[in-house]
């Protein structure tokens, strides 16, 4: 079998100088908006058309990642959902948007959240098995285990409530959890409801309203206020319905 050679040290000629990061050098004349595919994009494209923004593809046709658009100066990157905050906050996308979910989980360092964009909304319950007690369950000091990949979400509402939590962190399909005993509630998403019937769960309290909110990276807002500046002013006409 080949081995690999060992690494060689490199040594540079004095005057090669390494250039900086690409993202800190990214011209202040163009900007980067983070969205993950599905629900988001869709629900997005209305907005965008509002500030007279086009996608070039449709990530659902296409695997790019960076999807330019009808303006040269604007273009889109394709990441997963719970990743849009840590582009943003890193300065790899100048804006995203992002699910007040996510923005609670990930924390919302360095990052402005000037509009609810009212779109993907849906709400961050409680469900459980029918039939399992939850009133006797939730009583002060009572004790539950609870499945989920909103760990803080979950965690803050439990303790407001005075009670001990083991939080067990999914990643997906959280309905399973009750139906196999892996725990006794989940803390998800819920929009129709459909998800929680078919598996035979119910709803058993809401903890918040959910939506999508705008995300911008504090340094970018500033050196790239003229940029920024307009297409927030679009954003936010086209969810007042304010289109002057
Ligand atoms: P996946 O479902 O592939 O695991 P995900 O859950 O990260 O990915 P989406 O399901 O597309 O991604 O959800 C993206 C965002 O849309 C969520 O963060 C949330 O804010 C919102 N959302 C999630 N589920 C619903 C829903 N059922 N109805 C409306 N909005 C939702
Ligand atoms: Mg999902």
């Amino acid at each position: 079998m080949a081995r690999c050679s060992p690494l060689k040290a490199v040594h540079l000629p004095a005057q090669v100088t390494i250039p900086p990061r690409f993202h800190k050098v990214r011209a202040v004349t163009s900007m980067t908006l983070a969205l993950s595919k599905g629900r988001i994009f869709e629900e997005t494209l209305p907005l965008l058309a509002a500030a007279g923004i086009v996608p070039a593809d449709d990530p659902e046709r296409s695997r790019k990642l960076i999807i330019d658009t009808n303006r040269p100066d604007v273009r889109l990157v394709i990441v997963r959902a719970t990743d849009t905050p840590t582009y943003v906050q890193y300065g790899a996308a100048d804006l995203g948007i992002a699910g007040k979910d996510v923005l609670l989980e990930h924390g919302g360092a360095g990052l402005y959240q000037p509009l609810d964009l009212n779109i993907a909304r849906c709400r961050l319950c409680v469900a459980t098995c029918k039939g399992f007690d939850y009133a006797a369950a939730v009583r002060p000091g009572g004790r539950i285990r609870v499945a989920t990949k909103y760990i803080n979400a979950a965690k803050a509402h439990f303790a407001d409530k005075g009670m001990h939590v083991d939080l067990i962190k999914l990643y997906g399909s959280m309905e399973l959890a009750p139906l196999v005993g892996l725990a006794d509630a989940i803390v998800d998403l819920v929009s129709s409801g459909g998800t929680l019937r078919a598996n035979n769960l119910e709803e058993v309290e809401e903890i918040m309203p959910i939506s999508s909110r705008l995300i911008v990276n504090q340094a970018a807002l500033k050196l790239k206020r003229d940029l920024i500046q307009p297409l927030l002013d679009a954003f936010q006409g086209a969810v007042t319905g304010d289109r002057t």
